[in-house]
């Protein structure tokens, strides 16, 4: 079922979406895949959903690629939540309540394969980068993934294992030990690179912190603030 209605000046879709698949990575951390339809987005755009009826949305990034005839989103429950444990708890078959795509996180066309990106992700906060080098295989990309444990580095056979570096803070690992922010003190700028930031907003502040005090000029550096 379909309704379409204006919203700043721009066309919204509000669609109904079969859920298909649930994919535990953890006990806590889930792929949904869902219908996808006749829905486009870029990749690093996110979307609205809520469970059929609930009058509760939130954002999340879309994690599968654009070329994908199915959509997926990458979902931590979060205790005390109230979406994130309504998806935890839905099943193959139930219907979503999906708005969007929304938001200019996402690739500069434009030199997208003369440039160099850096993509610095806090948890989920890789659902972004991982849609954008499922739909982009071939640019220059490193991601810097920070989690906790080792457990946490979502689905990382989907990236080029030279090109992904976990930052693990609660164990030791054959990655980096320690948090993003830590790697990112010791790290060297290039020149030419573009950053991008996805995940809790204090590792943003501070990121974009140390990058700037590295000499990287602010239209280098995007970011998408999750919480
Ligand atoms: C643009 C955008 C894209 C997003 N994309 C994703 C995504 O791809 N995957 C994803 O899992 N989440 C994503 N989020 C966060 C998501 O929208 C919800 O905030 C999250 O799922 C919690 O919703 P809730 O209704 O369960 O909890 P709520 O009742 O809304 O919030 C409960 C508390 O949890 C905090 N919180 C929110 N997210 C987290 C988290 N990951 N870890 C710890 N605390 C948190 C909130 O700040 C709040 O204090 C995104 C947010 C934004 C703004």
């Amino acid at each position: 079922m379909e309704n379409t209605f204006l919203k700043s000046a721009s066309i919204i879709n509000i669609d109904r979406k079969k859920i298909r698949r649930i994919r535990f990575l953890t006990k806590s951390t889930f792929v949904l895949t869902f219908d996808r339809d006749d829905i486009q987005f870029t990749a690093g755009q996110h979307i609205t959903i809520g469970t059929r009826g609930s009058l509760n949305q939130r954002e999340y990034s879309v994690y599968s690629g654009e070329q994908q005839n199915y959509l997926e989103i990458l979902v931590k429950e979060v205790l005390d939540g109230n979406v994130s444990i309504q998806l935890r708890n839905s099943k193959p078959g139930d219907l979503l309540e999906v708005n969007g795509p929304f938001g200019s996180f996402r690739l500069e066309i434009k030199d997208m394969y003369s440039r160099k990106h850096l993509f610095i992700a806090t948890g989920t906060g890789i659902s972004p980068f991982h849609s954008m080098v499922t739909s982009y295989p071939g640019i220059d990309y490193t991601i810097l993934h920070g989690i906790r444990y080792i457990n946490e580095a979502y689905d990382k056979h989907d990236y080029n294992p030279k090109r992904y570096i976990t930052c693990t803070s609660k164990e030791k690992s054959s990655g980096y030990n320690g948090r993003v922010t830590d790697y990112l003190s010791d790290y060297q700028p290039e020149p030419g690179t573009i950053y991008y930031l996805c995940g809790n907003s204090s590792m943003i502040f501070e990121a974009t912190g140390i990058l700037r005090n590295k000499g990287v000029t602010g239209d280098r550096i995007l970011r998408e603030v999750y919480f």
